[in-house]
């Protein structure tokens, strides 16, 4: 059940591990736009990011791939319908702003719905540089801006004593300045 109401906009807390993949997955993309879901639940004061999928830019004009993005509506379908009876759902979506800033463009206002999260991500050839939220406040048709808050996996269990700790963890610590990757 999404509950969000942008004008008291609740932070989006983003888990580490998942974090590091849409940074992964938008400088691969790089220098095209490349976009995916994010899959969580929500509660009271907080909507948690446990989850993001990569789908395909379905924008049909290669050369406008750096600009725009589509999602692939079936894709986007199959992955709602397999989060049936999970207690999961698609919270948002995320994209890339390929060398511009992590603001919504007009574009991206046009093309939004309510109670949706959207990350955009700035990249640079130097990879990801910044990840904000935005959620839609349908009344005065602009996007209100949504806190990131990186958090642990609560799942990530101690590292072991004499095993080397895991690249993505040490890289993606709790020093990260806020709003930034
Ligand atoms: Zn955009």
């Amino acid at each position: 059940m999404l509950t969000v109401d942008p004008k008291i906009p609740i932070p989006l807390h983003l888990d580490v591990a998942v974090a590091a993949r849409i940074a992964s997955h938008l400088s691969a993309a790089y220098p095209l736009e490349a976009c995916g879901v994010l899959i969580g639940s929500d509660s009271q004061d907080s909507r948690r990011v446990v989850d993001a999928i990569p789908v395909e830019n379905a924008w049909p004009t290669q050369s406008e791939k750096a600009r725009r993005f589509i999602l692939d509506p079936q894709h986007q379908l199959r992955i709602e319908r397999s989060l049936d009876g999970t207690g999961k759902s698609l919270i948002g979506f995320y994209h890339s702003h390929p060398d511009h800033p992590a603001e919504p463009s007009a574009f991206d206002l046009e093309a939004a719905w309510a109670t949706y999260s959207y990350l955009i991500v700035r990249v640079s050839r130097d990879g990801a540089q910044e990840m904000r939220s935005w959620l839609l406040d349908d009344a005065s048709a602009r996007f209100v801006e949504q806190r990131v808050e990186q958090r642990l996996s609560d799942s990530l269990t101690p590292t072991p004593v004499g095993s080397d700790p895991t690249p993505q963890e040490s890289a993606w610590g709790r020093d990260v300045p806020r709003g930034k990757i």
